[in-house]
């Protein structure tokens, strides 16, 4: 089979996955079935495609893009099976709370509402407990995806992404570490402060207790439910994104009881096809996520239309998620929230600042097990380690159960902290361009609506380069933190 005729059914596959998410995830539908889809498609992942593919002659960029899809394609399908049996099983979990069973996927929002210590420990010690059952299914497509990744003449499923996403683990590991180390004191005397405020001590602290710091409910008031959207409107409005003006691109506000009950992009066809899903429920959270998936969402919608399969669709995910991240943190910028919900609460931005902090320090940590993980022949092998690692670098314990839930197939947790890096950079190139108030200066929309129209061709590296930055710099993030915390 030719590269054309590739491209045109790789699509056609990439937009039927998206729309059996979005009328999965969206609750218009009970199931989530991608193994039709799969067999419907069964000659893009197989056999020698990827040797094949690499003899192609088409143009390098898009070939490395067209490669990682392959390969990652072949992983996912290799370990569709197990990852399946585990949806179900967790579908059908329940933990028995206050003598009813609650469904599993509940569990981690009840946790985080549950204001009495004592209580939320319990409820996380059933939590994990059910967790456990998963992990059978979880570890044996742990090892067919370690197997895949051997599949292409790569040493390991690490080095594997590692070459196809142009990720530089390496590097970026080195730099995560590096991060841990230096912001060691100002994480664990800011979490101190706040388990102090929860009678807490720090030996005693458990995941549960940092989910609760961040669900902050006081900080309700200042998030309604029914401004979420006029917000989000106006907020791409004061850019010159008319977002109800945008055929492409439908927001799915319709109330339905198996809607997923956090927001999501689904991406069917880019440009034309987008849907934002969102299911209001208000808090600081929730508008996070309505404003994260919004960025995907004018991303993907503003792609050139004539751009290929593999710049439209495939490509370095640090890119996206980037831009996802700059209309999230629209919401932790004093400018912003003045103008939009007349709030500026000192302690607000302490909270989002370390919030942040325990991100980056939490996929910095991922970072380094998953790659542990990745290259254990026995998965359960690195489950202590997986406790260990968290718990020290995050200050509260973690718990070997999640060793295999708390996993970004395909090293995603790397392209989250790539995002991160760049988000900040190219904030303050847009601050730099235009002003503190660039969020409401239709130039700049004009320059981004430009930057998304390319999709993902570039990656973060050479975008930050664009921008006249020399690499990826964390140091950028660095100050941004401090300066939330009030630590300058
Ligand atoms: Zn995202």
């Amino acid at each position: 089979m030719g590269p054309e005729e590739y491209l045109h059914d790789a699509e056609g596959f990439t937009r039927s996955l998206s729309a059996e998410q979005y009328v999965a995830r969206s609750g218009l539908k009970a199931t989530l079935d991608l193994a039709p889809i799969y067999e419907r498609y069964p000659h893009l992942f197989e056999g020698d495609r990827f040797a094949e593919a690499s003899r192609w002659d088409i143009d390098p960029r898009q070939l490395h893009h067209l490669l990682d899809f392959i390969a990652h394609g072949y992983a996912e399908d290799q370990s569709r099976d197990s990852a399946e049996r585990a949806a179900a099983m967790e579908t059908s979990l329940t933990v028995d709370w206050d003598e009813a069973p609650v469904p599993y996927r509940q569990v981690p929002a009840l946790i985080a509402g549950e204001a009495n210590a004592v209580r939320r420990h319990a409820l996380e010690a059933k939590y994990l407990t059910a967790m456990t059952t998963l992990n059978s299914p979880l570890e044996a497509g742990e090892k067919r995806k370690q197997r895949a990744g051997r599949q292409f003449g790569h040493a390991d499923y690490v080095a594997m992404y590692d070459e196809l996403r142009g990720f530089d683990l390496a590097g970026l590991t080195a730099t995560m570490k590096k991060f841990i180390a230096d912001t060691h004191d100002l994480y664990f005397s800011t979490l101190d402060t706040y388990l102090h405020e929860m009678h807490i001590l720090r030996e005693d602290a458990r995941r549960c207790d940092l989910s609760r710091i961040f669900r902050a409910p006081h900080h309700d008031v200042s998030f309604p439910s029914d401004q979420m959207l006029p917000r989000l409107h106006s907020a791409l409005r004061d850019l010159g994104i008319l977002l109800g003006d945008q055929p492409n691109i439908h927001v799915d506000a319709e109330p339905r009881p198996l809607k997923s009950p956090r927001a999501f992009c689904a991406i069917i066809g880019v440009p034309d096809e987008i849907r934002l899903v969102v299911k209001p429920s208000g808090g600081e959270q929730d508008y996070e996520s309505l404003f994260h998936e919004a960025g995907h969402a004018e991303h993907y919608g503003s792609v050139g239309r004539t751009e290929p399969f593999a710049y439209r669709y495939l490509g370095d995910p640090s890119v996206t998620e980037s831009y996802a991240f700059l209309f999230e943190y629209l919401l932790h910028d004093a400018n912003w929230l003045r103008r939009n919900l007349a709030m500026d609460a000192t302690n607000f931005f302490h909270l989002v600042g370390f919030q942040r902090l325990y991100m980056l320090r939490r996929y910095g940590s991922k970072l380094i097990y998953e790659q542990e993980l990745h290259r254990s022949n026995e998965p359960g092998d690195v489950a202590t380690y997986y406790d260990d690692l968290m718990s020290q670098n995050l200050g509260a314990t973690y718990g070997p159960e999640s060793f295999l839930t708390d996993v970004d197939d395909g090293f995603y947790c790397a392209a989250y902290l790539r995002a991160w890096i760049f988000e900040a950079q190219h904030r303050r190139f847009l601050l730099k361009e235009f002003d503190q108030e660039w969020f409401r200066n239709p130039k700049a929309g004009r320059f981004l609506v430009e930057l998304w129209r390319e999709g993902q061709k570039y990656s973060v590296e050479e975008l930050a380069r664009f921008m006249g930055f020399e690499q990826l710099d964390i140091g950028v993030v660095t100050q941004d933190i401090r300066r939330l915390l009030g630590a300058e």
